[in-house]
């Protein structure tokens, strides 16, 4: 991997030769790379690259596109260790989770490949004539790619995979904060024989990269991924120019607990929704309900899971919670803490920053927050969790739906009938049944309802809706 922008198949600084430092997040004096600070030319240079590269690449058979994507697989299986140790220092990411998300980038790409090898349209009769009627898909063109920082491998791959798969050309915005993973997929991607032009990756911040890659006429679609203030702007500035959008924006996540939920399963996924990647997660829990009856128990249950937790160093593979991933970010969370207890909130435990150098902050829990206050409505990205009691099933359902977003919401309980009402009830695009809030698997749709997210949903088959536009053909002799 190169600290520089990758363009037509070549490792580039940013036209203007500006660049930024970034530092580790646990160690701050650990610089871990200059990377480039890029602007609308680098972007002009990256779109004009794939344009190019456009028609050559659509011609290909799926199935020889496929077995790019295949190679490049081999490539990650083979570096897993140093991606993940990159993404570690980079942005914080404990190791071991840094490591499962490379390791699933594998299998990501395994699956759209294997998209080559599975029909991409459908047959029908005229009914005039009884003469075929084809519906056929087929690429979009270049499409523009923006992500964030927090899964800096796996947003970037489910994106780009499906994106190729399909036979488009790529642009690729990587976030400032953890541009590695992009940069490693390219590099991944270049060995496996993909030509120059097709995959673009280009580093810098979103008013100096990400906006001229929204509104550069030659970008037919962007997806986006990020918070829900930058996702509306992006789609202001696309939709009216006739392009295709797709936003995956914030979260608030809510576990329901039943009385007859296994309880020592609950507090365990409580813990892993709440705190891995420092709660840095779209599908973060946010919430906890808890039915009355096993309220108390519960808080024990899951105080003590805090306490055998191991906080610290990212790059230990004990480690579940390490830093945020920013001075900025921890500022932001730290201010969501004051302000849960200023609205009334008792902090229970945590809240502190650890050590005297890197962005740690212990495993917050609140109690007694209305449902009203911040921490009840608002995305506060770090860990912190806030805790609720409830009488009835109906009561918690409605409380979880009661905030803006929609994207990820779990239940833990023995019983069927409560699995099926909340199913049917839940406003969430993902829903998990006595499992954590977050989580997902490469071969099945991802996404949010109402505010977390906008346009048919990623990942699994449900990303050729976005990624490719339907022709009808009416066949006659
Ligand atoms: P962000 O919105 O600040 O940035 C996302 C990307 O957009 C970055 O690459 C950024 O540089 C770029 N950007 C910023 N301003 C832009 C502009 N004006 N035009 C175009 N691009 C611009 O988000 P973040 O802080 O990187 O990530 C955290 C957020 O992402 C959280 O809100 C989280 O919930 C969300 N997220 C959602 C999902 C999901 O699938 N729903 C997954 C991961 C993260």
């Amino acid at each position: 991997m190169s600290a520089a922008n990758f363009i037509g198949g070549e490792w580039l600084a940013s036209a203007g030769g500006r660049t930024y430092e970034k530092r580790n997040p646990f160690q701050t004096a650990d610089v871990v790379g200059e990377f480039p600070a890029s602007e609308a030319t680098d972007v002009d240079a990256a779109v004009g690259a794939a344009v190019d590269a456009f028609g050559d690449w659509a011609a290909l058979s799926p199935q020889r596109r496929g077995a790019i994507l295949f190679q490049a697989a081999e490539r990650i299986l083979a570096r897993v260790a140093e991606i993940a140790g990159d993404m570690t220092r980079e942005m914080g990411k404990p190791i071991r989770e840094s490591s499962a998300e490379v390791s699933r980038g594998a299998d990501q790409l395994r699956f759209y490949a294997g998209e080559g090898w599975r029909a991409q349209g459908e047959i029908f009769s005229q009914g005039a004539t009884g003469n075929q009627v084809q519906v056929l898909r087929r690429p979009l063109g270049v499409v523009g790619l923006i992500c964030p920082w927090n899964f800096p491998f796996s947003i970037p791959l489910w994106k780009a995979a499906p994106a190729l798969a399909y036979g488009n050309c790529v642009v690729l915005k990587a976030a400032a904060e953890a541009p590695s993973g992009a940069l490693h997929l390219a590099g991944c991607l270049h060995e496996a024989g993909l030509p120059p032009g097709v995959f673009n990756v280009v580093v810098g911040r979103g008013d100096e990269v990400g906006t001229p890659l929204v509104k550069h006429p030659s970008v037919r679609a962007i997806s986006f991924t990020g918070s829900v203030g930058v996702g509306e702007q992006v789609r202001q500035e696309a939709v009216p120019l006739g392009k295709r959008v797709q936003l995956e924006l914030g979260g608030h996540s809510p576990l329901v607990v039943m009385d007859d939920a296994d309880l020592a399963r609950a507090s365990e996924a409580a813990f892993a929704g709440a705190f891995w990647s420092a709660g840095q997660k779209c599908t973060a829990t946010r919430r906890i309900y808890v039915h009355e009856r096993v309220y108390d128990e519960f808080l024990v249950l899951f105080l003590q899971r805090i306490e055998r937790g191991a906080v610290g160093d990212p790059a230990d593979p004990a480690t579940e919670v390490g830093p945020l991933v920013s001075e900025h970010q921890l500022t932001d969370v730290v201010g969501a803490i004051e302000r849960g207890r200023s609205e009334g909130g008792t902090l229970v435990r945590g809240g502190e920053r650890l050590g005297s150098d890197g962005f740690m902050l212990a495993p917050a829990v609140f109690e007694d927050v209305a449902d009203l206050d911040y921490l009840s409505r608002e995305e506060v990205f770090g860990p912190v969790t806030s805790i609720y009691r409830f009488g009835d099933l109906d009561e918690a359902i409605e409380r979880s739906n009661s905030t803006r977003f929609g994207l990820s919401a779990s239940i833990f309980t023995r019983d069927s009938e409560n699995v099926q009402r909340f199913v049917a009830r839940i406003e969430a695009g993902v829903v998990r049944v006595n499992a954590a809030t977050a989580g997902g698997e490469p071969h099945v749709p991802f996404g949010g309802s109402k505010g977390s997210g906008y346009g048919p949903r990623e990942q699994g088959r449900a990303a050729l809706d976005f990624y490719t536009e339907t022709v009808t053909v009416y066949q006659n002799p």
